[in-house]
């Protein structure tokens, strides 16, 4: 039956889409992967992968064509720093490519339609406090959403509900909270915390300073990319249309995670906050009831376990590339 379920994944080159490629290859689908650009670091294993611009329609007719499910991935995104100083790019190239995308679903009669949303919606005034009330879904109302990439994701989670209501097209929604994990971008600055902070540590010497954007007491919740691939499969299978939590609820403030991952490096570094940079919400977690209700599951990895593999990987790459020294440990690898 999956053989014959034919899938495509945008933002396929990027971050979560190519992890869930891999995972649905494993399950049997046949499996078409877009994107503008190809996967940084290890080659698709999609059946086909087109390399298309979808903020423009032509692109997202020839995409969507003879699919049954689509996983909706592909965005303008990148950490705070990125998100915050562009705002009206982002927000215009996310636009183009979700309202395109859902219309051409909707022509190419696909059955099941996923729309990657993000914590980004919540209500800013929700989220004053660094030991803040864990996010409900609810709470993206009334709204105040992150400006430019909040204010797109809040208005196409309801451009998904038209789009049940007009032409009972099936769509799932699916506002993440942070996802990190190996295969991720580490730097240039579209990367995310975990990462960043992993390539920070892995650069530097043991004893060194450390760079830590705001005052380091901003809290988050991170959710490891094979929970996030899980998640996101269950929920597509799921009869659920409103949005629903996909994160962990466990809160780390930003200093929490640095020492965390000093701590998996075996470097003990001194940090310096720098108070000019932008720092997000004071605090942001995910309140998972609902995902418990709807799914009968919610992520299961550990921040310390996921961190762990996700350093590895960041460090070694660095490695590869000249960028660390050697590390006697991984001598005989
Ligand atoms: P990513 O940046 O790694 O992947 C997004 C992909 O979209 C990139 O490969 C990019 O090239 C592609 N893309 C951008 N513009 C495009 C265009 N015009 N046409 C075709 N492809 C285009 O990000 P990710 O972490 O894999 O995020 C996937 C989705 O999840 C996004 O919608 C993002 O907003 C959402 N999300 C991610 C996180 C997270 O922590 N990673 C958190 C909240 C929401």
């Amino acid at each position: 039956m999956k053989s014959k379920t034919r899938v495509l994944v945008t933002g396929a080159g990027g971050f979560i889409g190519h992890n869930l490629i891999k995972r649905l290859k494993l399950e049997g689908y046949w499996v078409r992967g877009a994107d503008i650009k190809e996967p940084e670091f290890e080659p698709t294993s999609a059946d086909d992968f087109e390399l298309l611009d979808l903020r423009h329609w032509a692109n997202c007719l020839q995409a969507t064509r003879g699919t049954d499910h689509v996983y909706n991935l592909a965005a303008d995104m990148g950490g705070i720093g990125y998100i915050t100083a562009s705002l009206a790019d982002i927000a215009r190239n996310n636009i183009l490519i979700n309202a395109h995308m859902l219309e051409a679903a909707r022509i190419n009669s696909v059955r099941r339609y996923l729309f990657s949303s993000s914590a980004c919606v919540y209500a800013g005034y929700k989220q004053h406090e660094a030991a803040v009330t864990p996010l409900r879904e609810e709470d993206a109302y009334p709204a105040d959403p992150e400006a430019g990439y909040g204010w797109e994701k809040l208005f196409t989670e309801q451009l998904c509900r038209y789009y049940f209501h007009d032409f009972r097209m099936e769509t799932r929604i699916v506002p993440f909270h942070n996802v990190y994990g190996p295969l991720g971008t580490y730097e240039g600055g579209k990367e995310k915390a975990p990462a960043a902070i992993s390539r920070k540590v892995a650069l530097t010497p043991d004893g060194n300073d450390i760079e830590v954007w705001g005052d380091g007491q901003q809290t988050r919740s991170f959710m490891y990319i094979d929970d996030c691939v899980e998640g996101l499969l269950r929920l597509m299978a799921s009869q659920y249309r409103e949005p629903l939590n996909l994160g962990t609820d466990e809160l780390i403030s930003v200093d929490g995670l640095v020492d965390l991952v000093c701590e998996i490096a075996g470097k003990k570094l001194v940090k310096y906050h720098d108070l000019t940079k932008p720092q997000g919400v004071r605090g942001r977690n995910s309140d998972n009831s609902r995902l418990r209700e709807v799914l009968g599951w919610e992520p299961q990895i550990r921040l310390r376990d996921g961190l762990k593999v996700t350093y590895m990987w960041i460090e070694r790459e660095l490695r590869r590339s000249g960028r660390t020294a050697p590390v006697l440990a991984y001598a005989a690898d």
